[in-house]
């Protein structure tokens, strides 16, 4: 008998993607991860044998979505997502201890049309990345300490634009070198008193550019100090994209510093909420700049802020983007306390609006992955615990040496830069933002896309509920779009043949 579909198993496994190198945004998003491990108790030439004694079980939590009739996508949140073609569906389907009927049959048929060979490696493959279990084996869940140290050192509170959304009360301050140096030794002693193996820094305003020579200054003092201690540190430069020319553009080049530019959409739908001050958009002076950085081989990575007034721009600004082959990042608006104008995120707009910006993503498909770029904080890659790290490994420093656990909380001062171990004050203060774990959020107890999500932002739940123990305000929103990323993610793996 011959199964031409049982030919070849196919396995793709979703890559795990990392905030750090691909989209970014003004958050500290190093989540503490999740891994688990499985003690094997059956030695890889002998799963054969093991099936006939229903030793080997599919695992039944992963939820399925069929993206094209050969190939379907197989996730929980709790583990990494796989996608496989029609024959290893069936030969999965074959381990379901539910199955009444004998499989023994099929499972010949399948091992004769594989040969052997390629049958234990796809076992061993399956079993690697949980998508079988074996009946009787222990999984221990280690909590991973999350290796590097976010930071957001606040430049200046002086801005020349005045954004509807803008967190940051405008005066201006501006940080002294002193200052900025003695919190940089204060992260440096942090770094090494929790064993941080990479410091990320912010540099962030207000428009930080307007002192680009302090950052220089701050960025070239940072890496003689932690190249001593072999600490890893990557510096990002936060800027509305203004004010950037020639010169400013070679010295980023020259410190090794990152970009992250602020758009929202193209001409208007960036100008509706990003203005100057005199209310003139400021569209065109950001859309000159990322042009610039281009020219002299620059990738700035693009910080999206979403709100009714601009989705509808959205797929034209992806579109751009994509054509480009910059990385960017998909955030919702997020409310302040207190509100500086009402600004709104209707549910169904929202996603619908991003429903259609994911078509522009299918037709122009990127080599990298989207996995944490497309959904507010939400990375579908891999399993974690808390949505940002605040209270655990971020910390934010304003131009007078307070600290505070986010950037849109700064009027709260926790600690200073003279305190010998801020992080300690943070992670113990019960006056802070809590950034519960996900294991401790009720309401989210039955999501299967928790270990994804992991509840959303801590502060928008706050705001929204009174509580940190809620799920996010943005719940919805989100449980329409994660399965549209991951048949995204499936689109793109089949695109760039990715299978293993
Ligand atoms: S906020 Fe909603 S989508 Fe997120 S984990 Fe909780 S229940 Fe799931
Ligand atoms: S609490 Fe919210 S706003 Fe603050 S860093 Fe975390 S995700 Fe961002």
């Amino acid at each position: 008998m011959k199964m031409n579909y049982l030919k070849k198993p196919s396995i793709y496994t979703f890559p795990l993607v990392s905030s750090n190198n691909s989209a970014q945004c003004d958050c500290g998003f190093d989540q503490i991860e999740y891994s688990r491990s499985k003690n094997l108790i059956i030695q890889k030439n002998c799963y054969y044998k093991a099936m006939y004694l229903n030793k080997l079980l599919i695992n039944s939590q992963k939820k399925i979505i069929n993206l094209d009739n050969e190939h379907f996508i197989l996730y929980n949140s709790y583990y990494q997502s796989i996608m496989v073609n029609k024959s290893v569906l069936l030969f999965l389907s074959l381990l379901n201890p539910a199955l009444k009927t004998n499989p023994e049959n099929l499972i010949n048929i399948i091992v004769n049309e594989w040969g052997k060979q390629l049958f234990y490696s796809t076992v061993d493959k399956l079993i690697k990345i949980k998508a079988i279990e074996i009946k009787g084996d222990k999984q221990s869940d280690q909590n991973r300490i999350n290796q590097t140290l976010s930071v957001w050192l606040h430049i200046t509170d002086r801005c020349n634009l005045n954004c509807s959304y803008c967190y940051v009360s405008q005066n201006n301050n501006v940080i002294s070198l002193d200052t900025g140096k003695k919190a940089i030794k204060s992260i440096l002693d942090s770094a090494l008193k929790y064993n941080y193996s990479k410091v990320r820094i912010k540099y962030a305003g207000g428009e930080p550019s307007y002192y680009l020579n302090i950052i220089t200054k701050l960025h070239q003092h940072a890496k003689k100090l932690f190249t001593k201690h072999n600490i890893y540190l990557e510096g990002v430069v936060l800027t509305n994209g203004t004010l950037w020319n020639i010169n400013m553009i070679d010295t980023l080049k020259k410190n090794d510093l990152k970009i992250i530019i602020s758009l929202d959409g193209i001409n208007n739908f960036h100008n509706v909420h990003r203005k100057y001050k005199n209310g003139s958009g400021s569209y065109i002076n950001v859309n000159k700049t990322i042009n610039l950085l281009l020219k002299n081989d620059i990738k700035p990575n693009i910080s999206i802020t979403i709100t009714n007034e601009n989705v509808d721009g959205l797929p034209e600004l992806l579109n751009y983007l994509l054509n480009e082959k910059l990385y960017f990042s998909l955030n919702i608006y997020r409310n302040i306390l207190p509100p500086k104008c009402k600004i709104s995120c209707d549910e169904k707009k929202i996603i619908s609006g991003m429903l259609n910006s994911y078509e522009v993503i299918k037709s122009n498909l990127p080599n990298f992955s989207l996995l944490s770029s497309l959904l507010d904080n939400i990375n579908i890659s891999r399993p974690h615990l808390h949505s940002c790290g605040v209270g655990h490994s971020y910390i934010v420093f304003d131009t007078q040496g307070y600290i505070s656990e986010c950037q849109m909380n700064m009027k709260h001062k926790i600690s200073k830069i003279s305190d010998i171990d801020p992080i300690s004050i943070l992670r113990n203060n019960s006056n802070n933002i809590q950034n519960i774990s996900i294991d401790e959020k009720e309401e989210c107890s039955d999501c299967i896309y928790r270990y994804w999500c992991t509840g959303g932002c801590p502060l928008q739940t706050y705001i929204a509920s009174g509580c940190f123990h809620k799920k996010s305000p943005n719940c919805n929103i989100y449980k329409a779009l994660i399965p549209e990323v991951l048949k995204l993610e499936g689109l793109r793996m089949l695109l760039y043949n990715k299978s293993e």
